[in-house]
């Protein structure tokens, strides 16, 4: 049966549930089922209770519905869109709603097909030993609301394929999309398996202290990451924390201005900067300052910004009202501050939804508000500096360290300088690309655990010797 928009939000939207806003226009997008901890406990027994069957099934098996499961979401790529466009605010264009409906496909597809077989550790006089992945039970997962159905498919996906059974809480920000994504992904598995829970207030407390969730998986804040940390500790839970940063960029003075300048503004801007490994402070040298800022302005200026279901837009709103006071806040600090505003800074007022202007700072102190917190939105501070030293020691002075990025002609000199970067991940040339087989994960308060590839596989594990 052919899924539209209608049929897929008659499937998930409840008429008694919580309203969800278009961040865009304010509109009605759906109405979400909020449930309680009662409901979240009984979804977490049943997942339990599934998951011996899921475990027992064959790999292949496993594999196979994971491949089913992209396939449906092929199939349903357009109404996943429209409603991932509505209710987060992310255009369909771009790097946007249509991207990452496929982004969901293609880490489902690659986690399906990526192998972790035995490893034989010992074999030979000293005896054998070889170390086997087990699954560990069910996977709890809490979602942000940023990229909510791609990081979804992050934390469930090779969760499932390990035989493990999940419970997903999403964002209360937009349950919508995630509940969708779900019951398509439901289409193909055995019930139990896949269970979402909406709500908000005390779920995502329980989902961290409850005795029978093995492993909990959670992109978000850092305070919020530090209180799971917490909660956790009782059942000594294992985590896999993705708790954004600050990611700097350190421009080198050998580049040519016009020819990056696109790339640093998608890596600042993607998902109108509403992204965790997303370029949030750029450090350019002094002799190529005034032209970077050129360039990046121009190249601004030129990005359609405005509802995400007109086709040409490629920036959209920011997705909750308490997003766009920080962005606000921290622009107007700056400005008071007397750094440049380059471009945008002048939201309106009058318009309805959370639209804040492309902004660009420039001549701002390194110490300023917009350079040491995440704005997390359409807000980038370009900071001058004069050695390498000084920018090294700029991009590792504060406490997060996600991603990072090192822009110059020469790739060698750019790789040892991201050697010396405190980051999870340094990018040359590019910032915040991402494959599903190449392991990403922060350092410092950005969080701790690999996700992707075969580290991704093994962090849903439990680790098994078997020694004779
Ligand atoms: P949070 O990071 O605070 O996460 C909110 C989610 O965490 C909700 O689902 C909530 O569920 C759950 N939660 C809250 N307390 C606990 C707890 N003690 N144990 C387990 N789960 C808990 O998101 P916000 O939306 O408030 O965003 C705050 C900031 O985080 C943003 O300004 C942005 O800077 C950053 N952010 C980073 C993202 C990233 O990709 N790394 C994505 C989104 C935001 P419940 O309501 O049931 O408590």
């Amino acid at each position: 049966m052919t899924i539209t928009f209608d049929s897929l939000l008659s499937e998930i939207t409840d008429p008694n549930g919580r309203e969800i806003l278009d961040p865009a226009t304010g509109e009605v997008v759906g109405k979400a089922r909020f449930e309680g901890v009662e409901v979240l406990d009984a979804a977490i027994a049943r997942a339990k209770a599934a998951q011996p069957a899921w475990a027992a099934c064959s790999d292949e098996d496993r594999a196979g519905l994971l491949l089913q499961a992209a396939d449906a979401i092929d199939a349903a790529t357009e109404p996943l869109a429209e409603l991932l466009s509505r209710e987060q605010g992310k255009p369909l264009n771009g790097p946007n709603a249509r991207f990452e409906v496929g982004a969901c496909a293609t880490w489902l597809r690659a986690t399906a097909t990526t192998e972790l077989p035995v490893q034989v550790l010992l074999d030979g006089d000293e005896g054998s030993a070889e170390m086997y992945y087990r699954p560990l039970g069910v996977v709890g997962a809490i979602g942000p609301w940023n990229w909510p159905m791609m990081i979804t498919v992050w934390q469930i996906a090779p969760a499932l394929r390990m035989g493990n059974t999940t419970v997903v809480k999403p964002s209360e920000y937009t349950p919508l999309s995630v509940l969708a994504l779900v019951a398509v992904i439901n289409s193909v598995l055995p019930e139990n398996v896949l269970t979402v829970v909406a709500g908000e207030g005390d779920l995502g407390a329980r989902l961290s202290s409850h005795p029978d969730i093995d492993k909990l998986m959670f992109t978000g804040s850092t305070r919020t990451g530090q209180s799971i940390i917490k909660s956790s500790a009782d059942t000594i839970k294992r985590l896999t924390l993705e708790l954004g940063g600050n990611d700097a960029g350190i421009v080198l003075p050998d580049v040519d201005p016009k020819a990056i300048a696109e790339e640093l503004f998608w890596g600042a801007f993607i998902n109108t900067g509403q992204t965790c490994a997303a370029l949030k402070r750029l450090y350019v040298h002094t002799d190529v300052y005034d032209e970077v800022c050129t360039e990046l302005a121009a190249v601004a200026r030129s990005m359609p910004m405005g509802r995400g279901l007109d086709e040409n837009n490629v920036l959209g709103p920011l997705q909750n009202k308490a997003q766009y006071d920080i962005v606000a806040n921290l622009v107007e600090r700056a400005r008071e501050s007397g750094a440049t505003i380059l471009v945008g800074g002048t939201p309106d007022a009058d318009a309805p939804g959370h639209f804040y202007p492309t902004t660009l700072v420039s001549n701002i102190a390194p110490d300023n508000a917009l350079v040491t917190e995440e704005q997390f939105g359409p807000a980038l501070p370009i900071i001058r500096y004069e050695t390498v030293d000084e920018a090294i020691e700029l991009a590792n002075g504060l406490d997060v360290g996600l991603g990072a990025s090192v822009w110059s002609s020469d790739r060698d000199a750019a790789r040892k300088i991201a050697a010396r970067i405190q980051a999870g991940t340094v990018w040359i040339n590019k910032h915040g690309g991402i494959h599903p087989m190449v392991p990403f994960g922060g350092v410092k308060m950005s969080g701790y655990g690999l996700e992707f590839g075969v580290e991704g596989l093994k962090s849903v594990s439990a680790p098994q010797v078997i020694s004779g």
